[in-house]
């Protein structure tokens, strides 16, 4: 028995890096995953990977852009056509984007607060809409997890405006944790540190800023998308309803230290 045995959960981003593991951990546990992304490729190429594990449970993709809302509304209702229902939305979609704050145009500002923040807003809006509408018609609230940062907390030089988003879903999910918990709706953030992903080697590909990082972070090495599966079942399992509004870090201790 998994802990989300018959449970349904949707990822954006899911078709690689942190998000792939995230989907690979909620499908370990029980769940049933519907992935989303903008590239068709690497969603087919993922599906394919997450189908690989024998005896999984049903799982799915579907491409989305997270800044569209006409493609956020027709991805949830044909996740919830597909499943039945969506228990667990994860909301891990993002950009990142180095330029020096003072040579940061607006453009480059809204490349990386329209997926990182306005993304989040759409997904969740959408999710709650259907908990909410599940709710009342008895059928139990939800999880909404957000994908954050831990430069949510710290300063991010010449990624101010990926801190800047990455802080902005703390107060939203926040927010939406008092508004929505009477629906029996639970919204929580996830900070991983710095983690090692496939899909852009270039972060680190420079062995100063690994080593520098490793040094600051006391367990002494980065994390790997599979650090962060126990957090995601946490969250995502219906049995911790007493758990909402937090800020949950994965960080090796790097924030604190
Ligand atoms: P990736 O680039 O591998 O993952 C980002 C994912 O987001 C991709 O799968 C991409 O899919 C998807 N995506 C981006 N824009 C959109 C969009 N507009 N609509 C739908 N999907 C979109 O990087 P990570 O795995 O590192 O990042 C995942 C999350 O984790 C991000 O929110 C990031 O900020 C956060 N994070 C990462 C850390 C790290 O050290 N790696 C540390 C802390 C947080 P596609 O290309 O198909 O659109």
């Amino acid at each position: 028995m998994g802990a989300l045995d018959g449970r349904v959960a949707v990822v954006t981003g899911g078709n690689g890096g942190i998000g792939f593991g995230l989907a690979a951990a909620l499908l370990d546990a029980g769940a049933a995953v519907d992935i989303w992304g903008r590239d068709e490729t690497k969603t087919a190429e993922a599906l394919e990977r997450l189908r690989d594990r024998p005896g999984r449970p049903a799982i799915t993709g579907r491409r989305c852009d997270v800044t569209d809302e006409c493609d956020v509304a027709a991805a949830l209702a044909a996740a919830v056509a597909r499943h039945g229902a969506v228990h667990t939305v994860v909301a891990n979609a993002g950009v990142g984007h180095q330029v020096p704050f003072v040579d940061t145009t607006l453009a480059d500002w809204r490349h990386v607060t329209k997926p990182n923040l306005d993304g989040v807003f759409l997904t969740f809006r959408e999710a709650a809409r259907h908990m909410k509408d599940r709710h009342a018609a008895g059928g139990g609230g939800g999880a909404l997890v957000a994908v954050s940062s831990i430069s949510a907390i710290h300063g991010s030089p010449r990624h101010a405006a990926y801190a800047a988003s990455k802080a902005g879903l703390l107060g939203l999910v926040r927010s939406v944790a008092v508004e929505l918990a009477r629906y029996g709706v639970r919204a929580n953030a996830l900070l991983p540190g710095w983690t090692v992903i496939d899909t852009h080697p270039e972060m680190h590909a420079d062995p100063r800023f690994v080593e520098v990082t490793t040094r600051r972070t006391p367990v002494r090495r980065w994390a790997t998308p599979d650090d962060l599966r126990e957090a995601i079942v946490f969250l995502a399992d219906p049995s911790v309803t007493f758990h909402t509004g937090d800020t949950l870090v994965v960080d090796g201790g790097y924030t604190v230290q």
